[in-house]
């Protein structure tokens, strides 16, 4: 159940209010928002004389159910980027999937700047699958980033990969990234709810739908309402590519959610061929955005070389994509 109270009440009531009835809650504006389970049918009594509105849901999918708000939440990256609102845009977001190198962060940035990417985004805290293989640069590459962000006027968005270092990503990122091993950390989860900055959730491989919205219910019933969702694939018994894309599942999330969609390719598919395919198809969907990985040298990169599209494909695809972008009513950007 969502309850909006009525404004003006004193925040020690509100507290006790809220540790009595078992609710989370959030200020927004002037006014009180109480969350509590979704199996709670009947406004608790206590409440009755503080309560404005409240709305009863069907499962803990509550505030980014389009039942609680159909609008699709908006969400600025600053100024002049927007997912999601009435923008019908749908933002690429490219890079490596690393941060290796000073150059190879500025090349990737540059190509960013030439096609018009507003977006750069590379991984400093890998979450590797083995512990002997490359795990990210750590603080360093968030100083490198900033300083493509400085540079080249580029956004950043930015992996936090346990919650030893949230603090240090929230500074530096401009969207935090919960990758898909993290989707269940409640450390970040938690962090990432307190703040008032964009986080991308990407849905963990072996979830369903239910568990990766409620994963963003942790963040939103923080006060965060910055939330966006990203489809990367999930596991299933195909192992010819590395993930299977589940599109029906982002049809269910535009459907039901009222979060902005990003899809995510690259990890899907695994092997560079199948992206620019599966982009087009993505674009097609009318989604809110794309992540794509990109690396001067794919050969030669330090973590996921089999998927990241080298330059000339990376452009090529891009284009390809503006046709699609307005056939589907999207301002590709
Ligand atoms: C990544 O974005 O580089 C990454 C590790 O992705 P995922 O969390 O989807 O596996
Ligand atoms: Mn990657």
């Amino acid at each position: 159940m969502i309850i909006h109270l009525k404004e003006g009440i004193d925040d020690n009531i509100v507290l006790a209010l809220a540790e009595q009835n078992e609710c989370l809650y959030y200020k927004k504006n002037n006014q009180y928002i109480f969350i509590n389970s979704s199996s709670v049918k009947q406004l608790p009594q206590a409440l009755e004389s503080y309560t404005e509105s409240f709305k009863v849901l069907s499962s803990d999918i509550q505030l980014a159910s389009k039942e609680y708000q159909a609008e699709k939440r908006e969400i600025r990256v600053g100024e002049e980027i927007i997912f999601g609102g009435n923008s019908n845009n749908t933002i690429v977001i490219t890079g490596p999937c690393s941060v290796e190198s000073e150059e190879q962060l500025d090349i990737s940035a540059q190509n960013c700047v030439k096609n018009g990417v507003k977006i750069i985004r590379a991984g400093c805290y890998k979450p590797r699958t083995s512990p002997y293989s490359f795990q990210g640069l750590g603080k360093e590459g968030l100083i490198l980033l900033d300083g493509v962000r400085k540079k080249y006027g580029l956004k950043v968005i930015t992996e936090v990969r346990d919650a030893t270092h949230v603090e240090d990503v929230i500074e530096y990122a401009d969207i935090i990234q919960i990758g898909a091993k993290a989707m269940y950390d409640q450390g970040i989860l938690r962090a990432c709810s307190e703040i008032r900055k964009p986080v991308l959730l990407k849905r963990g491989f072996g979830s369903t739908l239910q568990e990766f919205v409620q994963a963003a219910e942790f963040i939103l019933s923080g006060g965060n309402e910055q939330v966006i969702l990203c489809e990367r694939g999930i596991r299933t018994f195909e192992t010819k590519t590395r993930f299977t894309f589940d599109l029906c599942g982002v049809a269910y999330l535009k459907q039901y959610t009222n979060l902005p969609v990003v899809l995510d390719p690259s990890h899907a598919m695994g092997y560079a061929y199948g992206v620019a395919d599966l982009a087009r198809a993505s674009v097609a969907m009318g989604v809110d955005g794309l992540l794509i990985e990109t690396h001067p040298t794919p050969k030669i990169a330090k973590s996921d070389a089999a998927q990241q599209l080298d330059f000339n494909q990376f452009n090529e695809m891009y284009q390809s994509l503006e046709p699609i972008a307005k056939a589907v009513g999207k301002n590709l950007i």
